[in-house]
């Protein structure tokens, strides 16, 4: 097999985006990467947007491209929807951040409270990592516990205890159902691993044994209703009823971050299962493309931010529920109605039966998982039911998937995770499948496919 550098793929993809390249070579002595967000630093290197609109967007070289990442699964109605664009604009002329409370919130907060059956209070933050940062002390202020436990594979952002053991990720055959994370990251505390229990995902006896061995000790366990970063992996039934049961026996609150995942159902992911958490955490879809993160729960549970008899603690932020994120995120969530999630969830399944007939037809050892409107194909075929089978994917073959795709019009994450967003129709989804089926052909030509 030959290295990925020296694919035709690959070869393309930098005689596509020579300004692209410029710019971050410009970059790059000022910024680390080239770019503040570590994540969007890839081989040979990011091509770089230039503007987007609607589903597409378009690069400093010129090259338009369906976005069916959008911004991480953030932009539910495409790029500059224009009713959230109008919320926008009639705000700007009142002013972007005050230091006295506004309305706005009070118009968000009441919407989510009225939409997620769980949720009676919220605050607001500026991004997901915070609001999971708040949910977790919230809930060690009302447990008076100090352990989180969390699922392997799970991203909930970049928090010290949210990071420890992202990368930890046994073999997929490895028994081994709970355990305390290695230090795996550079600058994180080695007492951050003593702090957090690793379980297997969607595995209810590894939920069991967790409880059963530190039960009096955790705070909280936090879940995604479905691995977003960890792999598009749908949450097994029987796995967040043993998780809510075995949590509320214990003592343990349960924190469900929906970060990605509020765009599953009306009432979140957590409706779709009939999972009661007692705190979610949220971001993305509910800013409208500008900076947002929350913390939702129960009026008993949230008691404990801003007063409560538990004893309180501040939720604070210069930039905490600005009015902008508000307004935009209203407006997005008003437009997310019950219809526009069954047309996405529609769609998604049309991607992930086409991508899967692809693979098949081209005899590719890939897999597609997802559910809903999430996608993602993965060039593993170990079990993807947690997030060990994903963490097994060729990265060489990812990478030029990805690359494949962005040559032809079409921008998927890195790891090959899509999410769609209610412009798009079934013509966008042929346009995508049939990038996919080009990028696989061009993949088997040059060996990748052996
Ligand atoms: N939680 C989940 C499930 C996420 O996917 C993310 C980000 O991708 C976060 C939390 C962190 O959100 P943010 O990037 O807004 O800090």
């Amino acid at each position: 097999m030959r290295a990925a550098q020296d694919s035709s793929i690959y070869r393309s993809f930098v005689a596509q985006n020579p300004t692209s390249r410029a710019h971050i070579e410009r970059a790059r002595p000022v910024i680390p990467d080239g770019a503040s967000r570590s994540l969007l630093n890839h081989r040979p290197f990011p091509f770089c947007v230039e503007r987007a609109e609607g589903i597409r967007s378009t690069d400093l070289d010129g090259n338009s491209r369906i976005d069916f990442q959008n911004n991480y699964t953030t932009m539910i109605h495409g790029h500059g929807h224009p009713q959230v664009m109008q919320a926008v604009e009639r705000q700007l002329a009142r002013g972007t951040s005050y230091s006295a409370p506004a309305e706005h919130e009070y118009a968000l907060a009441s919407h989510l409270c009225q939409r997620i059956g769980s949720v009676e209070q919220i605050v607001f933050n500026s991004s997901g990592s915070e609001a999971v940062m708040v949910a977790m002390r919230a809930a060690r202020a009302y447990t008076g516990r100090t352990l989180i436990g969390k699922f392997e594979g799970a991203y909930h952002g970049f928090y010290d205890h949210a990071m420890a053991g992202h990368d930890d990720l046994r073999a997929p055959d490895d028994p081994v159902r709970v355990g305390a994370p290695t230090t795996d990251l550079a600058g994180l505390p080695e007492s951050m691993a003593r702090d957090v229990v690793l379980m297997r995902y969607n595995d209810p006896q590894a939920v069991r044994d967790a409880v059963e061995r530190f039960g009096d000790e955790l705070a909280a366990i936090i879940v995604e209703p479905i691995l977003g970063a960890g792999g598009a992996i749908p949450a097994e039934q029987d796995f967040l009823d043993a998780l809510r049961a075995e949590t509320a026996r214990a003592g343990i609150l349960l924190i469900c971050d929906e970060v990605i995942t509020l765009r599953h159902a009306l009432g979140g992911a957590q409706g779709h299962y009939g999972l009661e958490p007692d705190l979610t955490t949220m971001a993305k879809t509910i800013g409208g493309g500008f900076p947002v993160g929350a913390v939702g729960g129960s009026r008993e549970v949230m008691g404990v931010i801003g007063g409560g008899e538990h004893g309180a603690f501040a939720n604070l932020g210069t930039f905490s529920a600005n009015p902008i994120s508000m307004v935009a995120g209203l407006e997005t969530m008003r437009l997310l109605d019950a219809d526009a999630i069954a047309r996405l969830n529609e769609l998604g399944e049309r991607v992930r039966k086409g991508l899967t007939d692809r693979l098949v037809e081209h005899d590719a050892p890939a897999q597609v998982s997802g559910a809903g409107s999430l996608f993602q194909v993965h060039w593993t075929e170990a079990s993807l039911r947690d997030g060990r089978g994903p963490a097994t994917a060729d990265s060489d073959r990812t990478l030029l998937m990805f690359l494949g795709m962005c040559n032809r019009g079409v921008q998927l994450s890195m790891r090959g995770m899509g999410a769609l967003s209610t412009p798009m129709a079934a013509g966008d989804i042929d346009t995508l499948l049939e990038a996919f089926d080009g990028t696989l052909r061009e993949m088997r030509a040059d060996g990748w496919l052996a």
